[in-house]
């Protein structure tokens, strides 16, 4: 059953995958905001990096709750609130067992986190237009029976669908917001870092 070291593994590949990304998410930002999201990100996870180098964790749950608080404090601009959020509310949901069932219901406390923050709604070509779909595939495999690397997967297939939904959109939250209808024909930074997010979760939590 998956611990520490499953959740550990998680956020290190990610880390490694926002290192990778990072040019192509700052040249995302670029279009449609201030060039600085895939800096933004690869600053916040190696931080993250650092405290799993120095940390010891009891629970899956502390180290979550850690790395969010990391986040939130390493990473100025939107995104480093949001993600910061969406982590320390999953780690605060995931006590006990680690379930379909109830890493399902992480994901819906992280994305009320992501919400609670940015109030985003479907269609305002944010990273919530991923998040959104990914929630109701990952309800649907759960529900069919699915076990949890199924449900990731299906979730993080669903999200890839909403990033790219986003490029038509006109912003109507965050700074692509400012640039109203020159908005549109852009895909989404952070819809696109939240797709690689559970991508990263579908390999690493199983
Ligand atoms: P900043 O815009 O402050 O430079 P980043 O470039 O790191 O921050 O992140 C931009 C991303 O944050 C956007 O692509 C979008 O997905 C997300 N975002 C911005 N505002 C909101 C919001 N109110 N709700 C949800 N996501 C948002
Ligand atoms: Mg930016
Ligand atoms: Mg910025």
């Amino acid at each position: 059953m998956a611990g520490v070291e499953t959740f550990a593994a998680w956020l290190r590949d990610y880390a490694g995958v926002i290192k990778e990304n990072a040019a192509y998410l700052t040249e995302l930002d670029s279009a449609i905001g201030d060039a600085d999201h895939g800096s933004n990100m690869d600053r916040g996870m190696q931080a993250v990096v650092e405290l799993l180098d120095a940390g010891q964790f009891e629970t899956p749950g502390e180290l979550l709750k850690k790395a969010g608080m990391t986040l939130v404090s390493k990473v100025g601009g939107a995104s480093g609130p949001l993600y910061g959020t969406f982590l320390l509310r999953f780690g605060t949901a995931l006590s006990g067992e680690v379930t379909p069932a109830s890493v399902g219901e992480a994901l819906h406390a992280g994305v009320g986190g992501i919400l609670a923050r940015g109030k985003a709604e479907v269609g305002d070509k944010t990273m919530y237009d991923a998040w959104a779909p990914a929630l109701a595939a990952y309800d649907a495999a759960v529900a069919g029976g699915g076990d949890l690397a199924s449900a990731l997967k299906a979730a993080a297939d669903a999200a890839a669908q909403g990033r790219d939904s986003t490029t038509p959109l006109v912003a109507r939250k965050g700074r692509a917001s400012y640039l109203g209808e020159r908005s549109a024909g852009h895909q989404d930074p952070g819809a696109t870092s939240s797709t690689l997010l559970l991508e990263s979760a579908a390999r690493t939590l199983t």
